[in-house]
């Protein structure tokens, strides 16, 4: 295509990206994701993957992976209702329902796609979402895909909550959903589901949960956040692409009629590509592991309590909490580059978060723990933050 006046629209576009200081730069990583990574300056403690068990590169899962493979091939070119479903998902979808506690489940290409594809089908001009308002993208485009009424509330305000639920039934919806993260990505704050739960009954409300960033280490056997908090929501959302396995694929777990009204009607479902057998073969395997990794979970806890503790020593200021999410705050985006620079220079590997990823003046780097790192690997990571704190001037 010759230079048009489109091309050069979208040039300026990029240019005012980068004269913002918001362009995304993606690095190369040489080699296998996990604790240490290769990058083409040398190897990283790595503090930024949601690899939270460290199952990213388990011998387990690639063992997993070949063996599905060898017997079920390499691609479906299919989508699932024609001609695409395997032995391998109907057994993934059972084993995914009986370790989340519910009737079934579907799969699909990804979380983002699970959640583009649930609200459409299951709710009409007549009903209403009540989101909270830090949602993930993925649960905010997939509620603007739907004909329902929209109700947004303050981030885990229980009062706010309340007030949206009032408003929607007063304007007269038929049927109304709660949507909500398990866990708030870039806070690491889990959501109040005890509350959310008593909210909706109160107003006969539906509860959605995505629990991208739970399921596998938060509540007993890694059940997730309603586990963790003793609450039944009525459906789940998640991943395979976190803390099972961190390959790719997505899924809604819920109720029956809800699993197979997604079956006939979700967008995403229908009109995309069945999930390879060696993600599908791998996942069965990371199930059967992280039910029974009460091991690998209390190591990332204990991983977590150490950084926090550590970060906090060195005079950081973090966000409370126990998630293995742990936000380095450090105010102003400018510093939040520096910071994840001069980590960089010295072999640890971090995400600066600003503006608009979080509130203007709440620039952070965000760290995650996982079961993986070693507590050399911690330590190593610690001296780099105080050294690149007191090359930025971020500790005095
Ligand atoms: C990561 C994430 C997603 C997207 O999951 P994919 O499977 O990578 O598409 C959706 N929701 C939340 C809350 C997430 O953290």
């Amino acid at each position: 295509m010759t230079e048009t006046a489109f091309l050069s629209h979208l040039t300026e576009t990029l240019r005012g990206i980068e004269a913002e200081g918001l362009t995304k730069r993606e690095r190369l990583i040489l080699g296998p994701q996990g604790a240490r990574v290769a990058l083409g300056s040398g190897t990283a403690v790595n503090l930024c993957a949601n690899n939270y068990l460290g199952l990213a590169n388990h011998p387990m899962l690639v063992a997993a992976a070949r063996q599905a493979m060898d017997a079920h091939g390499f691609g479906m070119a299919s989508v699932r209702f024609i001609c695409g479903t395997q032995d391998l998902h109907r057994t993934l979808e059972t084993r995914l329902a009986r370790y989340l506690g519910t009737d079934d489940s579907i799969l699909f290409a990804a979380c983002f796609d699970a959640n583009g594809g649930l609200f459409e089908p299951l709710l009409g001009p007549d009903d209403a979402i009540v989101s909270d308002a830090l949602n993930h993208a993925s649960i905010i485009d997939g509620i603007r895909l739907s004909k329902a009424r929209r109700y947004r509330y303050a981030n885990a305000d229980m009062a706010d909550l309340e007030a949206q639920l009032q408003r929607a039934r007063a304007e007269g919806a038929r049927f109304v959903m709660i949507a909500t993260d398990g866990v708030f990505s870039m806070d690491g704050y889990l959501a109040p589901l005890a509350d959310i739960r008593a909210l909706a009954d109160r107003y006969d409300a539906v509860v959605m949960v995505d629990d991208c960033h739970a399921t596998g280490f938060i509540g007993p056997q890694g059940r997730g956040t309603p586990a963790h908090f003793g609450v039944q929501a009525d459906i789940l959302t998640g991943t395979l692409g976190k803390a099972l396995g961190g390959a790719l694929g997505g899924y809604v777990a819920g109720p029956q009629p809800v699993i197979d009204l997604l079956r006939q009607r979700a967008r995403p479902y229908l009109f995309s590509n069945a999930l390879p057998p060696a993600i599908t073969g791998a996942a069965l395997a990371a199930l059967d592991l992280v039910e029974q990794a009460d091991d690998l979970r209390a190591r990332l806890f204990e991983n977590a309590a150490y950084w926090r503790a550590g970060l906090t020593d060195a005079g950081f200021t973090l966000l409370p909490g126990e998630h293995p999410i742990i936000p380095v705050m450090l105010g102003d985006a400018r510093l939040a580059q520096a910071m994840a620079a001069e980590l960089d220079a010295r072999g640890v590997y971090v995400a600066g978060f600003f503006f608009p990823v979080v509130p203007r003046g709440q620039a952070r780097i965000r760290t995650q723990m996982n079961a993986a790192l070693t507590r050399a690997d911690l330590d190593f990571a610690l001296d780099a933050f105080r050294a690149a704190g007191r090359a930025t001037g971020a500790l005095a």
